[in-house]
């Protein structure tokens, strides 16, 4: 099995109908489309709301753009001091390396710039600029490896990301953001292992997964390889209605990734990337699930849910708030006394604190 591209091929594959076929054409060459095998197979092509099929396989509705929509969702470009950087939070830059990934899903927020019609990977030149800037900028304690997806690039291409960043006194964690252990995870060799470790610095791996399904024993064997290379795993899972927006299948997939030892990380709220409102849930719909998850899955389980504000100003947790001021009175306050809060328990109960003498 190869990894299909095409509506013709997704149509031969049995993901789309015939009467489908002509009209993804157009999705298709607006936004890229890949579907390895790995993928392919979790798909069942006789349910019609299958959530990986949802993920991956392209829907005429991408064509449907709102105005609130924006091509760069969480201004990335506003925030790029060279190519290939972007410098949004003081200490942490990312660097992307390049715009290919082996599966494209079809609520990626950076959809208007990854796909293999884009530049393949940064140039020489502009890699060497990219490094230039984060040795001349001594708050820089973090770099994210992003893309596109970095872990496309051969063993000895990271290696030699690795070394450039070693060299960098200020630098002491890399962080790797990808999809590969779930999309293509014979690709997670002992030797890629091996390239993206370096030494004296920690090396995060951050996991994209979106479904429970996604976790099959070659991924969870891919995962297993990086984290008895001791390399500590993160993950990041994206709220898409239809997918993973109910607490059973959200809790399921929490504690499939905490059993294989990927620490929960973010749950994203979808951003307004062009053509992805059928996979947007609502804020208040996050909330709730985020309070359910509360109530019926360990701490270990639980992702912080952040909102990337669209232009550029960064991530903010959006979770539910569980402490509000009982009385904030000027008297209360005047008397020295502590305000009184209410917080609300994993079963919804409200109890006072300091509770009530
Ligand atoms: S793997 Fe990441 S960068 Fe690539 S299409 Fe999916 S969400 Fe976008």
């Amino acid at each position: 099995m190869t990894t299909l591209r095409t509506s013709a091929q997704l149509c031969d594959r049995g993901l789309i109908t015939s009467e489908q076929c002509a009209a993804l054409e157009s999705v298709a060459a607006r936004y890229a489309v890949a579907l390895p095998p790995a993928l392919t197979q979790l798909i069942d092509c006789n349910d019609p709301a299958d959530p990986i099929a949802r993920q991956f396989v392209p829907d005429a509705a991408e064509l449907d753009h709102r105005p609130d929509e924006l091509a760069d969702p969480i201004g990335d470009d506003a925030h790029s001091p060279v190519e290939g950087i972007v410098h949004r939070y003081p200490d942490r830059v990312l660097l992307k390396l390049t715009h290919v990934c082996a599966v494209y899903c079809r609520f990626c927020f950076r959809r208007e710039m990854v796909g293999p019609d884009k530049p393949n990977a940064l140039s020489p030149q502009a890699l060497a600029r990219a490094f230039a800037y984060i040795r001349m900028h001594p708050e820089i304690w973090e770099v994210i490896l992003t893309g596109g997806d970095p872990l496309v690039l051969s063993a000895r291409r990271l290696r030699a990301v690795m070394k450039e960043l070693t060299a960098i006194d200020h630098v002491k964690v890399v962080r790797i953001h990808t999809r590969i252990p779930v999309a293509d995870p014979a690709r997670v060799t002992r030797d890629l292992v091996r390239s993206i470790k370096i030494k004296g610095k920690a090396t995060y791996v951050a996991i994209h997964v979106n479904h429970p399904r996604e976790l099959t024993p070659e991924a969870r064997a891919a995962c297993a390889r990086m984290a008895d290379a001791g390399i500590p795993l993160l993950s990041q899972t994206v709220l898409l209605a239809g997918v993973n927006d109910t607490a059973d299948v959200m809790g399921e997939l929490m504690r499939s990734l905490v059993e294989c030892r990927i620490k929960p990380y973010y749950l994203h709220h979808g951003d307004l990337a062009p053509g992805t409102a059928h996979l947007r849930t609502t804020l208040v719909h996050g909330q709730a699930l985020m309070a359910a998850l509360r109530g019926r899955v360990s701490g270990l389980c639980q992702p912080q849910y952040v909102l990337d504000i669209p232009g550029g100003a960064g991530k903010a947790p959006v979770g539910p708030n569980y402490l509000r001021s009982e009385n904030s009175s000027v008297t209360e306050r005047d008397a020295g006394q502590e305000t009184r809060y209410r917080v609300t328990d994993y079963c919804g109960e409200v109890h006072f604190y300091p509770p009530r003498p």
